[in-house]
């Protein structure tokens, strides 16, 4: 893992950085630490229809104010607010053609809102809030390739929630 915890981790969510899958695919830094997978991408049969369809991404549980940062570095392509959704988000392209977006946030950081569109991997690009339809706090995080949208687990040191 590329970026440093600021805080130490519970030995329990160290585990995934120990699996050997973890580093198979391309590495991405984790958008909030610690992390783990509330919703996994693709189908999902949840009771709430709202939420129901395709998953095109990963939920990553987190309080509301949490720095959501940059999986790597990138330039920011796309900042938006739709009402319903994924609400407030942040889409950045990085130098291998890969896109990712930051959904649900609360803010944007003031950096981004001020106009800077490179950003550092590990830099903040806003916080974790609740926009959009979504139950509880938590990041929306979708990594595309070409349009297509991947799962996002195979590129982070992540696993799914206990
Ligand atoms: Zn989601």
């Amino acid at each position: 893992m590329r970026l440093a915890p600021l805080v130490p981790l519970p030995p329990l969510l160290l585990l995934p950085l120990l699996l050997p899958d973890a580093a198979q695919a391309q590495p991405l830094a984790l958008p909030v630490t610690p992390a783990c997978i509330s919703s996994p991408f693709g189908p999902r049969e949840l009771a709430n229809p709202r939420a129901s369809g395709d998953h095109k991404g990963i939920d990553i549980p987190a309080p509301a104010g949490t720095w959501v940062r940059a999986v790597a570095a990138g330039t920011v392509t796309a900042i938006r607010r739709t009402r319903a959704g994924t609400g407030l988000e942040v889409e950045l392209r990085h130098a291998d053609g890969l896109v990712t977006r930051y959904a649900h946030l609360g803010t944007v950081a003031p950096t981004l809102a001020n106009g800077r569109r490179r950003l550092a991997e590990g830099e903040a690009l806003g916080r974790i809030g609740r926009s959009g339809i979504t139950t509880g706090t938590h990041l929306h995080l979708e990594v595309l390739r070409e349009g297509r949208h991947l799962d996002p687990a195979p590129f982070l040191p992540i696993a799914p929630c206990p």
